[in-house]
């Protein structure tokens, strides 16, 4: 369960979030969708405890700063940031090391095998390639069966093995109770996934939709999309 109650960040006097509430349950994924710019990163690494900011984030029902929300999180950055000197399998077993897994192991391995880094297992950070990086980043998010896991712009750079293997295991991870949120700035992107959409622009969230809702009222998602983000008409009908 992720609760955001009025997060604000302001870098210096620019406002990067205004005022965000919103909350994701258990066994829900959330989208944060908007174009660039629009304060999903910002939003996300605040939640993932990374900048200073007002208001309250708790990740099941913790502080997001406390250990014990910390334990909880996976967080997979919009650019991943490898160790250069740690091979593949050395960046799990450190997570291993740092979160206190046990019997971590064949989970590693299993997660190496489904996004193909299982023959890259002895290359190190620095020698793979920008997609590769990404996977690991992937891997060493999952590998403590996070409870609320943060996604920014996942899909962006994968291959399209690894865009298949990520879905299917964002599904496993949904039923099984995980809380879960990605930003993107292509709904379609995530069309098959998400119970939740928050469309962002300038800061703020500016419309909010359950699947339900749109499925009971037919509307469509992407014209809601555009006219909030391209500024044709608000959610009000003003311009
Ligand atoms: P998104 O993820 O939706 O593309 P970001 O959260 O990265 O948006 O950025 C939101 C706004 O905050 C942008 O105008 C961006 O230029 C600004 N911003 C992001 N990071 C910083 C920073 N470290 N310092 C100053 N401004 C920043």
């Amino acid at each position: 369960m992720l609760t955001v109650s009025h997060l604000t960040k302001k870098y210096h006097r620019f406002v990067a979030n205004e005022n965000l509430s919103f909350s994701v349950a258990d066994g829900e994924t959330a989208v944060l969708a908007g174009p660039n710019g629009a304060g999903k990163s910002t939003a996300i690494k605040c939640i993932a405890g990374l900048l200073r900011f007002e208001g309250e984030i708790e990740i099941c029902g913790f502080r997001n700063k406390t250990i014990d929300a910390k334990r909880r999180l996976g967080y997979v950055p919009e650019i991943p940031a490898p160790y250069d000197l740690l091979t593949v399998g050395e960046h799990m077993e450190f997570i291993a090391r740092a979160y206190g897994l046990e019997h971590w192991e064949e989970d590693a391995k299993e997660l190496m095998r489904r996004f193909e880094l299982t023959d890259k297992a002895n290359r190190l950070g620095k020698e793979l390639s920008k997609g590769m990086q990404q996977k690991i980043s992937i891997c060493c998010a999952l590998l403590i069966h996070p409870k609320v896991v943060l996604f920014d712009e996942p899909l962006v750079g994968l291959d399209p093995h690894a865009i298949k293997e990520l879905k299917a295991i964002l599904n496993e991870m949904k039923a099984q109770g995980t809380t879960i949120v990605i930003s993107t700035h292509m709904l379609e992107s995530v069309e098959d996934l998400w119970d939740k959409v928050f469309i962002m622009m300038n800061g703020r969230i500016e419309a909010e939709r359950t699947r339900k809702q749109v499925e009971a009222t037919g509307e469509n998602l992407q014209e809601l999309f555009f006219s909030i983000t391209e500024g044709e008409v608000s959610e009000e009908g003003t311009s």
